[in-house]
């Protein structure tokens, strides 16, 4: 079976909620056989939000499940602002994804000068570290674009599954999922998150994985989840996450 659960279809940067154009990221979901998809807009576009909308389209579209979720923009120190606003709404699911350290938002091109403020180990340590303080955090159901910080293509010294190991096991130990997302690929990185290196791990680690694409735009829905699906099995994975009212069930892939 294959999902998507990270969609933006409401809002981002110059884009803004447009009721008439949520159904085509359904269209092209029903096109591509995705058979649940996860509408996940940035905290901050969230009193757009129209729980009533989205969940009326339901019958138009049969055969794709809707899910409703959030990708929160994580800073640590700020659980408990989080964990405040996530009850606030009905949610399927939430997505803790780290874009910045400190106030550098180190995955937007315009501020892609700032990696040379960095030794690159030390940089994947520090991106690292604040996704372990998103996952202790225990408010996510799972973590978005696990290793983020390769956006533009700054690589490492040390083996990049090496600098996550530590952050690996932790993931295992809170039985934290994660995601396959497929807009790495459609990066300057050119790679899918996490890598295949990283990916072999969280197999071996037990730790459960979804698919998703970042789709920013309706025709991105589902963009290559065939082929991250076809990855996943061949690290070993059988199964995938899927969320409802907060819970995780595993089917099939
Ligand atoms: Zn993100
Ligand atoms: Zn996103």
């Amino acid at each position: 079976m294959l999902v998507d659960y990270h969609i933006h279809a409401l809002g981002h940067d110059h884009f803004r909620h447009a009721e008439e154009d949520t159904p085509r990221f359904l269209q092209t979901a029903l096109e591509r056989g995705i058979a649940e998809v996860g509408f996940a807009d940035h905290d901050r576009y969230h009193e757009l939000y129209d729980f009533v909308f989205l969940r009326s389209l339901q019958p138009r579209f049969p055969r794709v499940k809707i899910r409703i979720g959030v990708e929160v923009d994580f800073h640590p120190g700020e659980e408990a602002r989080w964990s405040r606003f996530l009850a606030g709404y009905p949610l399927d699911y939430a997505i803790g994804s780290v874009h910045d350290l400190g106030d550098w938002t180190f995955d937007h091109p315009n501020n892609v000068r700032g990696y040379d403020r960095w030794d690159p180990d030390e940089l994947y340590r520090a991106y690292f570290l604040t996704v372990q303080a998103a996952v202790r955090s225990r408010l996510f159901s799972l973590i978005g674009h696990l290793d983020l910080i390769k956006v533009f293509g700054h690589r490492s010294r040390a083996p990049a599954v090496a600098l996550a190991e530590e952050t690996l096991r932790l993931l295992a130990d809170h039985d934290q999922c994660i995601e396959i997302n497929t807009n790495g690929w459609h990066k300057p990185v050119g790679e899918v998150y996490p890598s295949r290196e990283i990916l072999r791990r969280c197999f071996e680690l037990n730790i459960p994985i979804t698919l998703s694409s970042d789709a920013h735009e309706p025709g991105a829905v589902g963009r290559d989840v065939a082929r991250a699906a076809e990855l996943a099995r061949e690290v070993g994975y059988r199964r995938i996450a899927t969320f409802e009212e907060k819970k995780r069930r595993l089917v099939e892939l």
